[in-house]
């Protein structure tokens, strides 16, 4: 007879607590510390240990959501600690970095960017307090360089004044040609630079002591992909990426941390999809117009925000393929 009937688990329980487990995206490390947002700190869950993950709204940037719509992360060592990319305002950078402080206080000495995007940048300014090491792809300072302009005025009519205040644009100060290795104490991150693909100055960045790989938006769940690179680049990347035995890998837009190789799997087909269908339609002798009608549009129900972003990923595609 068992008297601690909290302990008796029937094989039906067991088999749902099976399945509600397979559901979740890959948190198997129980989270230390996990914050719900408040006023000035983001929500924030330790995905392994040391390694602390910010989850973004899937959204077109707003004055609702302040530029919080990527993820972005952070690492701790015994010295010091590395943040991965700075959501898409000072604003809410700032609530990032006020969550950095909020677990410990060893210096931040390196910002790292995994592209360069605004909704992955345009937090970097408040982090200049701290003197870090911004790091990033050599691409990036001339990619966000010629941009610049055009993404502080998109940010400025998308955010509004308020969320945009304090945004400026900041360019590495250590620039990645190949392979970077930073010791944080006890831990390595592992820097890598990647052919073009979701843009051309993609960065990918590997913690050694719990084989967590930060992808950037080299990897969307959720959130449909948006193309500002090479698409065959990108499928490329992806045959490589997936092959990698990480213990969980930390996608740009999406869960907090999901797992190799499944997680590739949607995006994978999405942008096969559209080599396909556009290549047909080049083939047809069909135009870049005929192609934003219909390529790929069988994917429109698999992804959030599809309607913002597909035709200009066709567009792209198309530009790419009728000379590939
Ligand atoms: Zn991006």
């Amino acid at each position: 007879m068992c008297n601690n009937r909290g302990s008796v688990v029937t094989r039906k329980d067991f088999l749902r607590a099976s399945l509600a487990l397979a559901a979740v995206p890959l948190l198997r490390h129980v989270p230390a510390y996990a914050a719900a947002p408040s006023s000035d700190s983001v929500e924030l869950s330790e995905i392994a240990p040391g390694v602390f993950v910010h989850q973004g709204r899937v959204e077109m940037q707003s004055p609702e959501n302040e530029g919080d719509m990527a993820n972005a992360g952070f690492v701790v060592g015994s010295e010091s600690v590395a943040v991965i990319d700075t959501l898409g305002s000072a604003v809410v950078g700032e609530r990032l970095r006020n969550a950095v402080r909020a677990v410990t206080n060893k210096p931040i000495r390196y910002v790292i960017n995994t592209h360069m995007h605004p909704d992955h940048v345009f937090g970097n300014v408040v982090f200049k307090e701290d003197a870090p090491a911004f790091v990033a792809n050599h691409k990036l300072a001339r990619g966000l360089g010629s941009r610049a302009d055009r993404y502080l005025a998109m940010s400025k009519s998308m955010l509004g004044d308020k969320a945009f205040q304090g945004i400026e644009v900041v360019l590495p100060t250590v620039a990645v040609d190949d392979k970077m290795s930073l010791d944080l104490g006890g831990r390595t991150l592992l820097l890598e630079t990647q052919k073009t693909a979701h843009t051309d100055n993609d960065l990918i960045i590997t913690d050694s002591a719990t084989n967590t790989l930060f992808l950037g938006d080299l990897l969307f769940s959720v959130h449909v992909p948006t193309l500002d690179g090479s698409i065959l680049g990108w499928l490329a990347v992806i045959d490589t990426l997936k092959k990698r035995n990480a213990a969980r890998v930390v996608p740009g837009h999406g869960p907090h941390a999901m797992e190799l190789p499944e997680a590739f799997e949607p995006e994978q087909r999405y942008l096969a999809t559209i080599v396909t269908d556009v290549r047909k339609l080049i083939k047809e002798g069909k135009t870049l117009e005929d192609a934003t009608k219909t390529a790929g549009f069988e994917e429109r129900d698999a992804w959030k925000l599809f309607d913002h972003y597909h035709v200009r990923n066709v567009t792209a595609a198309f530009a790419e393929l009728e000379w590939a």
